[in-house]
């Protein structure tokens, strides 16, 4: 069975073929700059990458030339459209509606379009990525797999913001979580790689990549996540600043003559380890600049692990322990750096590293001692691959 994933966005769309029964991929890529120029890149299984800038005035125009490029004669990875059993959909919010995937039908995207408020930059275009598709490809199943719907478990205790019931009643203001997929997979993976039964482990997972976020996992259930109503809250990341006092924010938008769009903006795009380092948005680029001696970027750089070492810290706590601790996703996985300065303020949890592991790239490997307490591990996450298994599980 294949499986063609799909994570949309508003001017970008990113694809991959996955065969399901095999889990390898058949083909991957990537539209840009869709409605204004367009740009597709495509590459099959062992072969060449290729990039061809060719007019997108809309995502249903992207979607049939990724469906094209796959079928096509030479290069295609498939041999006819029929070869795609399923699609999977990515889906940023799910609100409180989705607790799990979902066979997409009108009923479904009515329900998405409700979370639109929610996630106003991303639920849409992942609904005109849904209508394309199903335009393109009558019959084909399609499955929603949401960012927030793993976090769907947490307590009331960890998603209530302390505001006016009626706020949550009214508007549905409460903590959701993303990366939720992630969380999912990551959490899953590391019990199965350090041999622990998922119902009975206390697992931490770090999602540190350009967006970054914390979650509890106790026996399989998210119970606590760093991130909120939106991506916004929780850790320090590559251009957001995670969590702040809300009167820090009426004040820099006072002094600054900014509106509170404007304010949030600056929270979201202008701030975080760019902000702080003025270099730049990418571990690599920072961690070069304070090597050579830039003080911002250092304190960029500690500001982001200390950070991940606080939530570490409070998600022991919210479990009552800790069993398993995972490094995913940009940061996570290739950053050596980042992880030894997080686990250097877990001595007191019985973490302690070893270097000589430590020191690897984007591999899946325990980087803990025998000897420590708590098994740590670089667990590499694969989102689409996540999809692809949620959607045969409702359409096989
Ligand atoms: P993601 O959002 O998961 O794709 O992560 C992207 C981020 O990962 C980039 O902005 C970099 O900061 C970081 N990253 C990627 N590769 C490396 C690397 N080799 N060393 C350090 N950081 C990396």
């Amino acid at each position: 069975m294949n499986v063609l994933v799909i994570n949309c966005g508003s001017s970008s769309l990113k694809y991959q073929v996955i065969d399901a029964s095999s889990e390898q991929v058949l083909a991957k890529g990537l539209c840009e700059r869709i409605g204004i120029d367009g740009r597709l890149t495509y590459q099959p299984a062992g072969g060449e990458k290729e990039v061809s800038d060719i007019p997108m005035p809309t995502h249903k125009e992207a979607v049939r030339l990724v469906l094209e490029a796959l079928v096509n004669e030479k290069t295609g990875a498939l041999k006819a459209l029929s070869d795609i059993d399923a699609v999977g959909h990515r889906i940023v919010h799910g609100g409180e509606k989705f607790t799990k995937s979902t066979l997409i039908d009108d009923q479904v995207i009515a329900a998405v379009e409700e979370c639109n408020d929610l996630a106003p930059l991303h639920n849409p275009a992942n609904i005109i990525g849904i209508a394309a598709c199903r335009e393109l490809m009558p019959g084909v199943p399609m499955v929603g797999v949401f960012d927030t719907a793993f976090h769907q478990t947490m307590p009331a205790e960890a998603y209530m913001y302390a505001v006016p019931y009626e706020y949550y009643e009214k508007y549905k203001i409460r903590r959701y979580g993303f990366h939720g997929t992630s969380h999912s997979f990551v959490s899953k993976r590391i019990c199965e790689v350090a041999g622990k039964e998922l119902g009975s482990t206390k697992t931490i997972v770090c999602h540190l990549g350009n967006g970054a976020s914390v979650s509890a996992v106790l026996n399989g259930e998210s119970v606590d996540t760093s991130m909120g109503l939106s991506p916004l809250e929780g850790l320090v990341m590559g251009t957001r600043s995670g969590d702040i006092d809300p009167s820090a924010i009426e004040f820099f938008a006072q002094k600054e003559g900014l509106d509170l769009a404007g304010a949030v903006e600056v929270l979201n795009k202008k701030s975080g380890v760019f902000g702080v380092s003025g270099v730049s948005s990418d571990f690599r680029d920072l961690s070069d600049a304070a090597s050579k001696g830039n003080e911002r970027a250092k304190i960029a750089l500690d500001l982001f692990s200390y950070r991940v070492a606080k939530y570490v810290g409070a998600y022991a706590a919210a479990m009552n322990g800790v069993d398993l601790i995972a490094f995913t996703a940009g940061i996570g996985e290739n950053d050596p750096g980042v992880r030894e300065a997080v686990c250097k303020r877990l001595g007191y949890l019985g973490v302690e590293l070893d270097l000589e592991q430590n020191n690897t790239k984007g591999q899946e490997l325990r980087i803990s001692t025998e000897a420590s307490k708590v098994g740590v591990y670089v667990i590499p996450t694969n989102e689409e691959l996540a999809i692809a298994r949620e959607t045969v599980a409702l359409v096989a």
